[in-house]
């Protein structure tokens, strides 16, 4: 079966398990994890941050960042297609009594008109803006790149208007790999900024929120009580530290593959957008029956909208697996 329904379906390799195997390893809780210890150092470093918070899920981490930086009843402004807002089962009201403002903008960017025009002035009527939530790459709108000097304009206008800058960067080393920009340039744009290390970074478990010092200890007790405080955790962290290590420089690879695998089936005549990093979005009429009968090609991918059909590629596939897709799709092109 050629999985290409999201990055996060990759299995440990061999030598990532055998790093998990041997992690020395404590009561996390009580700060005794040496591994996990090492996993946030790392990380904190990476993104150019103070600190670093390990947790199960990159939901858990954004939900942290979430609930450290407002107060019940503020508002949160994000992209009307942001991670937050569409796929986090509505946890910015469940877990922060928050509302969520979501914005337009171009391929998952907020541009700082829109900022402004959104913000509202203190007055008893309004909730409190308190946060701006931004995505890179933007999952929904097909793992775009948000442009460095876009990403610089809008934080600015944030900081005029007095708000807190978390950045979901789920996959902000796709980012890094497609522009050779280090992640740690948007990062220091921003107050939060989550990672996963199970995305393209292959890692089986395990997201991490970076920050100030001050901010992540604040969250440290945010992953307690959202239950995400976890014991002998190195086992675990010792994945995401061997996907950090090993695993970024080789997203360029997924790219590679994601462009092969667009150009292919734009040949058979779909209509697909130029993937900049690792997904592919194509139009496909009707997505249940294109889903269906690429499955009975042995080819997985997901529904992406009403006739949009999503691939996206990862480190459990080559080259012969993106040729077998573009193959199975040709298939299904003369069925029809
Ligand atoms: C996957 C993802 C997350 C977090 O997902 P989990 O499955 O909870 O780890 C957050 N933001 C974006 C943009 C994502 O793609």
């Amino acid at each position: 079966m050629i999985d290409l329904r999201s990055d996060t379906v990759t299995r440990p390799t061999p030598e990532m398990r055998r790093a998990m195997a041997e992690a020395p390893v404590g009561d996390d809780v009580f700060g005794d994890d040496p591994t996990v210890n090492e996993l946030e150092k790392y990380v904190a470093d990476l993104l150019g941050k103070e600190a670093a918070i390990y947790a199960p899920s990159g939901t858990m981490t954004n939900q942290m960042a979430l609930h450290i930086q407002t107060r019940p009843g503020d508002e949160v402004l994000l992209h009307a297609g942001a991670h937050i807002y569409n796929y986090e089962a509505g946890a910015p009201a469940l877990l922060s009594s928050v509302q969520v403002r979501p914005l337009p903008g171009e391929g998952g960017t907020v541009s700082p008109e829109t900022l402004r025009e959104a913000f509202r002035p203190e007055d008893v009527h309004f909730p409190r803006p308190r946060l701006l939530c931004l995505e890179n790459t933007h999952n929904a709108a097909g793992g775009r790149v948000y442009p460095l000097e876009s990403f610089r304009a809008v934080v600015d206008e944030a900081r005029n208007l007095n708000l807190r800058v978390h950045l979901d960067g789920a996959r902000i080393f796709n980012a890094q790999a497609a522009t050779g920009i280090p992640a740690r340039h948007w990062c220091e744009l921003a107050d939060t900024v989550s990672v996963c290390s199970s995305k393209g970074l292959g890692a089986p478990v395990g997201s991490l929120l970076a920050g100030d010092e001050q901010t992540i200890e604040r969250a440290r007790r945010a992953r307690k009580a959202f239950g995400g405080g976890m014991r002998q955790a190195g086992i675990v962290a010792a994945g995401a530290l061997y996907a950090f290590r090993n695993h970024i420089d080789r997203l360029a690879e997924d790219h590679e593959r994601a462009r092969r695998l667009a150009e292919g089936i734009a040949e058979l005549g779909y209509r697909t957008t130029p993937p900049e990093t690792n997904i592919v979005l194509v139009e496909v009429g009707d997505v249940a029956q294109f889903l269906r009968e690429l499955a009975q090609e042995n080819v997985l991918a997901t529904p992406a909208g009403l006739t949009t059909v999503r691939f996206c590629t990862h480190l459990d596939v080559g080259d012969e697996g993106v040729e077998h897709a573009i193959a199975a799709v040709a298939g299904i092109r003369k069925r029809v």
